[in-house]
């Protein structure tokens, strides 16, 4: 298969990167469900985290298209960016709608990898994909904020010194608009909270550090709100976009290494006196594949183009999100159909990133609500919700 001919200063480097870090690397991190701690330290040295913060405050002030490349790279070498994808635009927050001083005081401490700031509580169990219905409150009692409710699915915090949390400062029956009433806030997670926050792991399927959060009057100085009070959906959903194209760019990179590893395997696995991959059976499903990968890596690229001019990219971001994750899944299922019941021998890792690039049907972002912006804010439908 041809790699990719574009952006090559930064393909070629980060992929030496991943070569220190081969199959057997990811295929014990997932066995012991352990964090790939050295991985992210070396990408973080070596500065790819900190691709989209300006060079001002210490970054390398790349574009979307650009960072989005050395995410591809990563899962396209076998690895899983979504370890630490987040500290490259989680402080996106920060750059857009922080102070001045709290840009000066965060930014090139992330940027130099000083700070991890890669967690990031959305997410309720009660709420679900309906965001304005968040439970944790926020309420401001002199110089503080005090924080009760629980969050769920927030991955990283183990790994991370500060997180963004999302919680309600007004309660949804006294605002005009449900969107209105919520807030961002940087919370330092190195502090004691002196029980104030209790962290449970979730149980996944895949190796990914996600968590339940508690939280029972936990305190945050006031001057850790991000922006304006009752402002954070409109924060939220600003950086919804590039989000959308760098997970776009990993789901690429997944299914050219899926596709990658079943053409080797079909040209060298002999059934019935002849290579499988001479069968059109196993041909057509990843011939197929590999063009959906293709026309899914063009849309992706559109969006970064857009987003990287400053112009709207809703629609082309959310695209890219769902052709790519459905291209990889695709890829995925083809792969290891391909490899027959070898696909399910761990060694062979296809069942390991199968498992992995399931998760983009879902989160951060599912499939079903990708859809819905679509048919509604494209396609001018009524809103099913
Ligand atoms: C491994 C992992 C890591 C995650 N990390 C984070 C994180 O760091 N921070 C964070 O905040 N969240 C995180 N999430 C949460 C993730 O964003 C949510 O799981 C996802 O947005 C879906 O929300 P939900 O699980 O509550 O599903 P629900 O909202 O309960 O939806 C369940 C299903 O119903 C569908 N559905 C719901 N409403 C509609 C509708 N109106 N029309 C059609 N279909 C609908 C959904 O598409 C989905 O398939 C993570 C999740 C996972 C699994």
């Amino acid at each position: 298969m041809t790699a990719p001919s574009n952006y090559h200063e930064l393909r070629d480097p980060v992929r030496d990167l991943c070569r220190r870090y081969p199959d057997a690397y990811w295929r014990r991190i997932d066995r012991n469900r352990e964090y790939p701690e050295e991985f992210v330290q070396a990408l973080t040295e070596a500065g790819w985290l900190a691709a989209l913060i300006p060079e001002e405050y210490g970054g390398s002030g790349l574009g979307i298209a650009e960072a989005s490349v050395i995410l591809e790279e990563i899962n396209r070498c076998g690895g899983n960016a979504a370890a630490c994808h987040a500290q490259m635009y989680t402080m996106g927050t920060i750059l857009r709608h922080g102070s001045s001083q709290q840009k000066q005081q965060y930014l090139p401490r992330i940027a130099g990898g000083a700070l991890r700031l890669q967690a990031f509580g959305v997410t309720e169990p009660g709420a679900g994909t309906d965001t304005t219905r968040i439970r944790t409150t926020a309420v401001r009692h002199g110089d503080r904020y005090r924080i009760n409710g629980q969050k769920v699915w927030t991955s990283r915090v183990q790994h991370s010194d500060m997180m963004l949390l999302l919680a309600r400062t007004t309660p949804r029956e006294r605002v005009a608009k449900k969107t209105e009433g919520l807030s961002m806030f940087l919370l330092d997670l190195r502090e004691s909270s002196g029980g104030a926050l209790t962290v449970t792991p979730i149980d996944t399927m895949i190796n990914h550090e996600t968590n339940e959060l508690f939280f029972d009057d936990y305190a945050v100085p006031a001057e850790n709100l991000i922006g304006e009070e009752g402002r954070g959906f409109r924060y939220l959903l600003d950086g919804l976009n590039a989000e959308r194209i760098l997970i776009a760019a990993e789901c690429v990179g997944d299914a050219d290494w899926f596709i990658e590893r079943a053409t080797a395997y079909a040209r060298e696995r002999r059934v019935f006196d002849r290579p499988i991959g001479q069968n059109q059976g196993i041909q057509f499903p990843l011939a197929r594949a590999y063009a959906n990968a293709r026309a899914a890596d063009l849309m992706r690229y559109r969006a970064a183009e857009l987003f990287d001019r400053g112009e709207p990219c809703g629609a082309e971001a959310n695209m890219a999100k769902l052709l790519a994750a459905d291209a990889s899944w695709e890829a995925a299922n083809a792969a290891l159909q391909t490899h027959g019941g070898y696909g399910f021998a761990s060694e062979y890792d296809v069942e390991r990133k199968f498992r992995e690039t399931r998760l983009f049907q879902v989160a951060p972002i599912s499939t079903n609500l990708i859809l819905s912006y679509l048919a509604e804010h494209v396609l001018g439908l009524p809103r099913s919700f």
